[in-house]
Formats: structure tokens, C-alpha cells, sequence
């Protein structure tokens, strides 16, 4: 496995790994790797000969008082874990290498960005989909992978490709979760042990909602007064918002008679933690 720390670099190390129509997978990743970002990796093992991991704390996506310098950075363990997982090669640039100076350009997937998290994170959206589409551009990866954990940014991704012709494939993968339920994130090594009893009330709080679906309850507004006080309830967890979104435009959906998106966004403290499940009205209670 090669190491790249420069766009230089990266090319070198891609170029003969494109020969022959071989397949380029791209699984963009902040850090601090776990079993999430490993099933990603392996999902593109299945399908791309050539597998590129890029472990970037992006600052262009957070907002000033965010935890962008306190975010995680374990750069050796994860690319020790990148060469056992099988990955072909590691994109590790410094910021500098991404930003020479500051770019005056951006990408921004209007509308879709501003629902959810985009309420709170003003800007973060668009951070995001231009460091994407500028690892779309070093990468120029056939497919790339993101994980259904972070919902709207898959969403806002998809969107990106498809208004801008980016000859990429973009696959979703499932959330990993802990055997408590609660999903794997690099933000939950910023939580003790009783935080994290409080934090995993938000997928019990999801859980309970697929299940009241399975058993026939279509109203939304019964499903989210239901979610909403069950963390009410919890005197540490701070909701940010608790909505049923439409799997596609993110608009709020009031009645659960399509496939449709819990999404909860939540503090304990000062960690911001997001989820989300699949609320699917075909689905039947055994
Ligand atoms: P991050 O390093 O948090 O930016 O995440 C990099 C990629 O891994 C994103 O596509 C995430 O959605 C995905 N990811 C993070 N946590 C999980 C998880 N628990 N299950 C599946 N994918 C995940």
C-alpha cells in the first residue's frame, strides 16, 4: 500500500493502477477510521480492483467554535488499518496541500443543504460537497462510497453528481452500529461512560419508531411526538431536530405511506451527534 500525502504524489502512485479498465473505488473519509468507514472499504473492495481511502479533516466544513482543531487525528493507526483492510493506497494531505490559499470557488447543492443539519451548520454542506468534488478531481475514482450514517450528506453528494455530469458512481452504505444500537462515529471517543448512556438513547428513540411503522402506524406527527418525548424525557440529551424527511428532497413528509427518513440530530453537552433510520411503510411486522 502507497501513502500519499501530495496531489503529485497520489497521481503517481494511481497511474498504473488504472491499466486495463481496472476499476478506482473512493472511500473519503475525516479519520480517526472504525468498523464504519471499514465496511465502507470493503463494499469497495467488492467491486473496484484498485481502492483509494482519503483521511482529510476538512476545515472548510466547519463553522469557527466547532470542534474542527479537537476533531481526532490518529493518522498512523489509520493508515496501519488502511493496509490491512486492503487498501491500495492512503490520500492523506495536509490542508495546505488542499487549500494553497483560500479557494474563491465552491460547490453548493442549494435547498438540500440548507434542510436538517444545514439549519444549524450554516455553510457546512457546501464545505463538504467542494472538498468531495475536489477528491473527485485528484481521485478521479469510477465509484465512491459514503455511509448512510451521514444521510444528508449522501443526499447532497448524489445531488452533486448528478447536476454536474460527474461520471462517478455513487454508492450508499448501511450504518454500522455498536451491538447497543448507538452508530459508530469518530465524535463518540469524545464521550465517558455516561454520556454515552444518554447518547444512545437517540437509536432507541429511532428503533422504537421503525418498529411502531412496522406495526402499522402511519402518521407522522404520532411518530415524531412519540421519538421527540422519549428524549425529551432524557435530562442530558439537547435535540436539535427530530423530522420524517422525503429519502430524496429531504422535505418533511406528514404521512409514512412511502419509504421515508427519521433523521434526529442531538447534544449530550458539548458532542453533537446525528442518526438516522429507513421508516418503510412495506415492511411488515412478523
Ligand atoms: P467521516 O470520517 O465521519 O467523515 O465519515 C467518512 C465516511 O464514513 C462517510 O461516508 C460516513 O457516512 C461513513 N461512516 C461514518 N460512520 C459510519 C457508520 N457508523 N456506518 C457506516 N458508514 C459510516
Amino acid at each position: 500500500m502507497r501513502t500519499a500525502h501530495t496531489i503529485t504524489d497520489l497521481r503517481k502512485a494511481l497511474q498504473p493502477l488504472r491499466r486495463d479498465g481496472r476499476r478506482v473505488g473512493l472511500v473519503p473519509t475525516m479519520g480517526a477510521l472504525h468498523d464504519g468507514h471499514w465496511s465502507l472499504v470493503e463494499q469497495a473492495r467488492r467491486s473496484c480492483e484498485t481502492v483509494v481511502a482519503s483521511i482529510f479533516v476538512n476545515p472548510l466544513q466547519f463553522s469557527p467554535g466547532e470542534d474542527y482543531e479537537a476533531y481526532p487525528r490518529v493518522l498512523d493507526d489509520d493508515v496501519a488499518g488502511c493496509a490491512q483492510r486492503g487498501c491500495d493506497v492512503v490520500f492523506a494531505p495536509a490542508p495546505g496541500e488542499m487549500y494553497p490559499s483560500p479557494p474563491l470557488a465552491r460547490v453548493a447543492v442549494r435547498g438540500l443543504s440548507e434542510r436538517l443539519c444545514g439549519r444549524t451548520r450554516t455553510g457546512h454542506f457546501d464545505g463538504v460537497a467542494t472538498v468531495v468534488a475536489k477528491l473527485f478531481n485528484v481521485v478521479q475514482p469510477d465509484a465512491a462510497y459514503f455511509g448512510e450514517k451521514d444521510y444528508q450528506q449522501l443526499v447532497v453528494i448524489r445531488r452533486m453528481v448528478r447536476d454536474l455530469n460527474m461520471p462517478i458512481d455513487v454508492v450508499s452504505c448501511p450504518t454500522v452500529r455498536d451491538p447497543d444500537g448507538m452508530a459508530l462515529s469518530s465524535r463518540n471517543a469524545y464521550l465517558d461512560a455516561d454520556q454515552r448512556s444518554h447518547a444512545r438513547l437517540i437509536s432507541a428513540a429511532l428503533y422504537e419508531a421503525v418498529e411502531s411503522v412496522r406495526s402499522g402506524e402511519r402518521d407522522g406527527r404520532r411518530v415524531l411526538a412519540e421519538a421527540g418525548r422519549r428524549l425529551a424525557a432524557d435530562p442530558v440529551l439537547q435535540v436539535e431536530y427530530v423530522e420524517i424527511v422525503h429519502p430524496k428532497t429531504l422535505e418533511p413528509v406528514a404521512r409514512i405511506d412511502h419509504p421515508a427518513r427519521l433523521c434526529v440530530a442531538a447534544r449530550v453537552d458539548a458532542v453533537r451527534l446525528i442518526d438516522n433510520m429507513l421508516l418503510d411503510p412495506t415492511e411488515r411486522a412478523e
